[in-house]
């Protein structure tokens, strides 16, 4: 069980890892061959990738808040879906590492959520022994961008899979949802940066404090063998725009400094990026409870 976690100014972060799933790793580099990418990531029988689903809670000591950043894909899964991902719960589940620190269901004030795709919003519901859809949290409301709640409501045929009816209506009636506009600030010191290459409408919450800035990756950056500009998914629905979307954004990272928190890198859980010859590379590999605070 991984009990990283780090005091941040007003904030406490800790790493909220709810299982492991695998997917297929053509589909996860998009137009990089495998003979290149298979070199940096295992991949298995049936050319699957392992993945994380890591998500981040942060309570603020200034607003009384605690948010839980994405939760995700949830129980709801048939044994065919189940088999399909290779999804492991026994490695991590979303209500056990609450649990191990210290947190219930019922303490989240606030779900944030990057998007919709199922591997980041499942863990919102789950079936009840009457095969009922309940919510996992039943005190926090809701954030998502207004931008991608109309796309997850109205998908194309192509984003369609990722979007399970199960996950999305519940979220949408939710009576405490609360659809924001881009760059929300959800309180000092944290808002979030939008991207729509991947989605559009993603939020990638960002705290900072004084000159130190963490940010929630989502799937920007989902693993960090993906730092190669054109190493993109080929689930993005606007490659290029995610070429531009990444390359500003890791400008102003490596610039910074920032701690880039990976939710779906089953190795590392934070990294550092330097620019070398024009290509972004990783600077140091961290865990959250690793990164120096200045404060
Ligand atoms: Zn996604």
């Amino acid at each position: 069980m991984n009990l990283s976690e780090l005091s941040f100014g007003p904030f406490h972060l800790y790493a909220i890892e709810t299982g492991r799933f695998r997917l297929d790793g053509g589909a996860m580099f998009g137009v990089v061959p495998k003979t290149l990418w298979s070199r940096y990531i295992d991949v298995d029988e049936k050319n699957r990738i392992l993945m994380a689903m890591r998500c981040l809670l942060i309570t603020s000591e200034s607003t009384g808040r605690t948010y839980l950043v994405d939760n995700g894909c949830g129980t709801k899964f048939n044994e065919k879906y189940e088999n399909i991902y290779q999804l492991d719960h026994n490695h991590s589940n979303l209500l056990s590492s609450l649990e191990h620190h210290g947190f219930a269901p019922g303490d989240i004030t606030d779900l944030i959520f990057s998007h919709l795709h199922f591997d980041h919003c499942g863990g919102t519901t789950y079936y009840d022994e009457e095969d009922s859809l309940r919510h996992t949290f039943p005190n926090a409301q809701y954030h998502v961008t207004e931008k991608h709640l109309a796309t997850a409501t109205d998908p194309n045929a192509r984003e369609k899979a990722s979007f399970l009816p199960e996950n999305i209506r519940p979220i949408a009636e939710w009576e405490k949802l609360n659809v924001v506009d881009e760059y929300y600030q959800y309180e000092e010191g944290m808002d979030a940066l939008p991207v729509s290459g991947h989605t559009i409408g993603q939020q990638l919450p960002k705290i900072t404090v004084g000159d130190q800035t963490i940010v929630f990756m989502a799937d920007l950056l989902p693993t960090h063998v993906h730092l190669p500009l054109p190493w993109v998914m080929g689930y993005d629905m606007y490659p290029v725009q995610t070429l531009k979307e990444k390359e500003r954004f890791l400008d102003k990272a490596v610039d910074q400094n920032w701690y880039l928190f990976l939710e779906h890198d089953a190795e590392q859980e934070v990294i550092t990026v330097k620019k070398e010859e024009g290509r972004y590379k990783v600077k140091e590999k961290l865990s959250l409870s690793d990164i120096p605070v200045d404060n």
